[in-house]
């Protein structure tokens, strides 16, 4: 992988590596498994796993299992499968839940210090007596337990003794503290789940704030990179680490989170879109998850190219979804065969080209890398061609094909059309052309000109395939606090046609990637191809107005 440009997480890691603050560089990516990953994941990933190997460190992949609820391990199963088809292998793999154990004892450690207390506030009242920013908080009534009493009754709310919300434990810091994230935070809940990693071993679970830099401490990393949201969190986190007297000293430091336009980032939003049937799973082609962009043709590389571009900044902003579109175009354009495919098939009949015969003609793989050679596709008295390359009634500046105009087949001749055919609800079904032998691609006729080139597939030997072509799922990126997101997803983000492609194509293999000519890049669907039904999705189509 390639590191690319500098960032300030890398400056920081070079200044630590130079002052020896540290030795070596060890990072984590910390995934919750409670859904699939997404785009704003990958950023994370390439972070850390591309800082770590530009200085020769280490990177974990740790699953952040502390809250037994949500989480699954066909999210555990889908995050590794991710991970590494974005290109990357971690050096450890763990569960925070293998550390439940350590981090019980360390909270037993913060009660000996008279660091920690079981209060049995309920949450409302609790939040109530936290204060406000402007108003210091209330002490807990249980704020002065004896050490004795605290220890006894963590003990009992690991034994099971009491029901879920009945008591916390929290950390004895400061109630008047500016930082509210300071005003005796909670540290344990109770809550009698099956987890997936340690059955009903556990009713009562960490919290993020006192779970997370304890992991981080335990595997020795050395810089721990989040989102911005945790900034205000920092003062805990190394409150952790100091109380709990951690023999190593992870920092934590803070980047701008990606958003996408037209799209939404969360997997709780995410996990809506699926369990309310609006797309087909967590891999839908329209989903901005690693697995649905891999469906739907993205590559790693692009993927990676793309999180690099776009910087680790410490200010939050919305990337534009057409740069991603860019970099999928870049990464496809010289590696990827052209062809060309209908996808609105209108017939044409040849009527001076012989009948029964057929001639094969050369094509060009790829223009612009002529190392991938020639293809070979048949020409015949009948072809398909796009239904709106032809109009009865042409607006000025059309220059496909209507009565009396002649324009050039990609590959193939000039052809000219003289005669269409409508069905009985006047639609056009049928065009009847003439075609000019002198004009054979290739072979230097420039006796006349001809404005328009379309593509086409030959009739008889055609392939039919199915085209998914996709819109973005979430039309107004505009947060309305008081609309739900649901109200904003696009009902055209999916339309199915039916069109064929050139024979040559009747062997493709699930993710095998084309350039349609005019149309856009193509990919293989990987679940709905068959031996039968070859379907492909649009990655993305050929315009941009994206400058960079
Ligand atoms: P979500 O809200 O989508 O569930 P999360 O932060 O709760 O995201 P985690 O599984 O906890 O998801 O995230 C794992 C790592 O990925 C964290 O370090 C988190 O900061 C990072 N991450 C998550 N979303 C983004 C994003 N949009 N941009 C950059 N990093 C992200
Ligand atoms: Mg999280
Ligand atoms: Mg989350």
């Amino acid at each position: 992988t390639n590191p690319g440009t500098s960032n300030f997480i890398k400056n920081i890691v070079t200044d630590d590596l130079q002052s020896g603050k540290v030795d070596t560089v060890v990072t984590r990516f910390p995934p919750e498994p409670n859904g699939y990953l997404h785009i704003g994941h990958a950023k994370s990933i390439c972070l850390n796993f591309e800082l770590a190997d530009e200085f020769k460190g280490k990177t974990n992949l740790r699953f952040d299992d502390t809250n037994p609820l949500k989480e699954d391990v066909e999210y555990v199963e889908s995050i590794k499968e991710d991970v590494k088809w974005l290109g990357f292998e971690w050096d450890g793999m763990f569960f925070a839940s293998d550390y439940f154990e350590e981090m019980y004892n360390r909270a037993v450690l913060l009660i000996k210090k008279g660091k920690a207390y079981v209060c049995e506030l309920m949450p409302e009242q609790m939040r109530e007596m936290r204060g406000t920013l402007t108003e210091s908080g209330k002490e807990s009534p249980y704020r002065n337990r004896t050490v004795e009493e605290n220890l006894d009754l963590f003990e009992r709310m690991r034994k099971g003794e009491f029901k879920d919300g009945e008591k916390v434990l929290r950390a004895k810091i400061d109630m008047s503290s500016p930082n509210m994230n300071m005003r005796d935070p909670v540290l344990y809940r109770i809550s009698h789940a099956e987890h997936h990693n340690t059955g009903d071993k556990w009713c009562i679970y960490p919290m993020y704030d006192f779970a997370h830099p304890l992991e981080d401490a335990i595997e020795g990393v050395t810089h721990s990179i989040c989102t911005l949201e945790f900034e205000d969190h920092r003062p805990l986190y190394d409150w952790v680490i100091e109380e709990c007297e951690m023999e190593a000293r992870p920092r934590q430091y803070e980047f701008a989170r990606l958003n996408v336009t037209n799209t939404v980032m969360s997997k709780r939003k995410l996990k809506l879109l699926v369990d309310e049937k609006h797309v087909d799973g967590w891999d839908d082609p329209r989903m901005p998850t690693i697995s649905g962009l891999r469906r739907r043709g993205y590559t790693p590389e692009a993927i990676r190219t793309f999180c690099r571009e776009i910087g680790v900044a410490r200010s939050n902003s919305t990337v534009d979804e057409k740069l991603l579109e860019h970099f999928i175009r870049e990464d496809l354009k010289l590696k990827v065969p052209r062809t060309m495919g209908v996808l609105r098939p209108l017939k044409v009949v040849i009527t001076n080209y012989p009948e029964g015969q057929v001639e094969m003609l050369d094509a060009e793989i790829n223009p612009e890398n002529p190392e991938m050679g020639i293809r070979q596709i048949p020409f015949s008295r009948e072809i398909y061609v796009e239904q709106d390359d032809f109009m009865e009634v042409p607006p000025s500046k059309y220059h496909r094909l209507f009565p009396g105009n002649e324009v050039r087949l990609k590959h193939a001749y000039f052809i000219k059309c003289n005669d269409f055919v409508k069905d009985e609800n006047g639609n056009v079904v049928e065009l009847h052309c003439t075609y000019d032998p002198e004009t054979k691609s290739g072979s230097d006729f420039n006796a006349r000109k001809v404005k328009g080139t379309i593509h086409w597939v030959e009739a008889t030997q055609a392939v039919p395939a199915e085209f998914r072509l996709y819109e973005p799922l979430i039309l107004d990126e505009q947060e309305d606090e008081e609309k739900s997101f649901l109200e904003n997803v696009n009902p055209n983000s999916l339309e199915v046609v039916q069109g064929f492609v050139e024979p040559n194509m009747k062997d493709v293999k699930a993710h095998d990637k084309f350039q349609f000519f005019r149309h856009g890049y193509f990919n293989v669907d990987p679940k709905d191809t068959t031996a039968d039904e070859l379907v492909f999705n649009l990655i993305v189509s050929l315009k941009s107005s994206f400058k960079l």
